[in-house]
């Protein structure tokens, strides 16, 4: 699902421009993280290829809006993703013969888990998790 808005000022709606201006901070951050490229796909993000912030716990399945539970993709990959379940996005992307980049993904899927613990609450994207990591120590 591309969540992404580009921030544009709006008088009416100042929380809205704040907020647009949160998700654009945040993913600078995520590509600083991360690395300059697409996580499923593994293209550079220059010219077309644009980043999108990809929730690893899609946002309808309970992921919250922490940087912890962000990664860069392109458009298509975000797009085309879904909500798939990181696990069968990465089977996907592999079938395809792309490289996604299986560090970053098992950083983030870490990361998360180490913020969920931290913070507490979260009881649907912690559970979310667990399937993937159970999925994940499969492979
Ligand atoms: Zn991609």
């Amino acid at each position: 699902m591309v969540t992404d808005v580009p921030p544009r000022a709006n008088p009416d709606r100042p929380n809205q421009d704040r907020a647009n201006q949160d998700r654009a901070e945040r993913l600078r951050a995520v590509l600083v993280r991360d690395g300059d490229r697409c996580v499923w796909c593994g293209r550079p993000f220059v010219g077309l290829v644009q980043p999108t912030t990809d929730h690893l716990v899609p946002k309808v399945k309970g992921g919250p809006s922490w940087i912890e539970n962000e990664m860069a993709a392109c458009r298509r990959c975000n797009g085309q993703r879904g909500h798939s379940t990181p696990i069968d996005w990465l089977a996907e992307c592999e079938g395809r013969g792309w490289s996604p980049d299986r560090a970053a993904l098992e950083a983030a899927m870490r990361g998360l888990s180490a913020a969920i613990d931290a913070r507490g609450g979260q009881r649907r994207a912690a559970r979310y998790l667990d399937s993937q990591w159970r999925r994940w120590s499969r492979r």
